[in-house]
C-alpha cells in the first residue's frame, strides 16, 4: 500500500487573471491523507480551504504543483486524467439542498449517480441498482421512505445524509468534506460528524475534513493542517496543534473560539476525546 492515498505538492491556485488579484487563492499549499485517515483543514472563511478542496477532489486543477493520488500523479492539465481521478474521490458539500437537483426525488438522485458509473462499479442491470441503492440508504441511516420524497421536504441533517450516500455509491477511496455541519442545527451536527466517523471506520476510506470550528476538528482528526490567506501555516497532531499552537495564526484560531472543549460539551462531543 502505498503511504499516502493522496498528496498535494506545493499547490499554487489563482482565480481570474494572474496578477490581477495579488495573491493567489492558494499559494504553495502542500499536504498528505494516509489510506483511512481522516485529516483536518481548518482557517478562517476565505483562507482558500474550498479551493485546496477542489483541487484534492479533482474538480478544479491548479496553475501549479502536483497532485499524486495513490502513488501516481494525476494529469491535472488533462479532462481524462481529471476525470479519472475524480472516480476516486468524492465531495460531500456544505450547502446540502444546492447538492442536489430540487426536481430530483431522492430515489432520482441515487439512481442517476449509479447509473452514470454503472460500468465502473459493474452493476449494468436496474434490479442491482436498486439493491445498491437501498444498501447506501441503510449505511446512512435513513429509511426506504426518503426514496419518495424531494430535497425540500427533508430536513438539513436528512439531505447531508443523501449528500454522504451519493458520495458513497462509487466506493471513493478519499472523501472531502468541505464544512459538512456547517449549515446544520448544533443537534444533528454530532449526529452527522458520528456518521461520517463510523463510515470511515467501516469502509475505510480516507478524509479530507475542511471545517473552521476547532472543536469539530478537534473531534474529527487526530491531525490536521492550519490555512491561513491561501498559505498551510502549520500542521501537526490535533493534540498538539490545541494546547501548544506555534504559529501566531493558529493562537489567533484558538482565541477566536476561548474554550474547544466547552464547544465540545455543548454538542455532547466529550465522550471519546481526551481534553487535555
Ligand atoms: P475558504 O473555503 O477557506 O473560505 P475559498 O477557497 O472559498 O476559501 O476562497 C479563497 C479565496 O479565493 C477567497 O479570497 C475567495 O474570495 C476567492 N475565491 C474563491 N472562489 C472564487 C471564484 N470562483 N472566483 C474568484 N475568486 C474566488
Ligand atoms: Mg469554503
Amino acid at each position: 500500500m502505498e503511504k499516502h492515498i493522496v498528496a498535494l505538492r506545493e499547490i499554487t491556485v489563482w482565480y481570474g487573471q494572474q496578477g490581477i488579484k495579488e495573491r493567489p487563492a492558494v499559494d504553495r499549499a502542500s499536504l498528505t491523507v494516509a489510506p483511512g485517515e481522516i485529516v483536518g483543514l481548518v482557517g478562517e472563511s476565505g483562507s482558500g480551504k474550498t479551493t485546496l478542496g477542489l483541487v484534492a477532489a479533482g474538480m478544479l486543477a491548479p496553475d501549479k504543483g502536483e497532485v499524486v493520488f495513490d502513488g501516481q500523479v494525476v494529469q491535472t492539465g488533462s479532462r481524462h486524467g481529471m476525470q479519472v481521478h475524480r472516480r476516486n474521490v468524492q465531495m460531500v458539500f456544505q450547502d446540502t439542498a444546492g447538492a442536489l437537483n430540487p426536481r430530483l426525488t431522492i430515489g432520482a438522485a441515487l439512481d442517476e449517480v449509479l447509473y452514470v458509473h454503472r460500468q465502473a462499479l459493474a452493476m449494468p442491470l436496474p434490479a442491482q441498482r436498486d439493491a445498491r441503492r437501498n444498501e447506501l440508504l441503510d449505511a446512512v441511516g435513513l429509511a426506504p421512505d426518503v426514496l419518495e420524497r424531494y430535497p425540500h421536504a427533508l430536513s438539513g441533517g436528512q439531505r447531508q445524509r443523501v449528500g454522504i450516500a451519493r458520495a458513497l455509491a462509487v466506493h471513493p477511496r478519499l472523501l472531502v468534506a468541505d464544512e459538512p455541519v456547517s449549515a446544520l442545527d448544533v443537534s444533528v451536527q454530532v449526529q452527522i460528524l458520528n456518521l461520517l466517523k463510523s463510515v470511515n471506520e467501516r469502509l475505510g476510506q480516507a478524509c479530507l475534513f475542511v471545517a473552521h470550528d476547532l472543536a469539530v476538528v478537534r473531534y474529527m482528526c487526530s491531525r490536521a493542517y492550519v490555512m491561513e490567506a491561501g498559505q498551510i501555516v502549520e500542521a501537526g497532531a490535533c493534540e498538539a496543534l490545541f494546547r501548544d499552537p506555534q504559529h501566531p495564526y493558529t493562537r489567533k484560531l484558538l482565541e477566536a473560539v476561548p474554550d474547544v472543549e466547552k464547544g465540545l460539551k455543548k454538542r455532547n462531543m466529550a465522550p471519546g476525546i481526551r481534553v487535555s
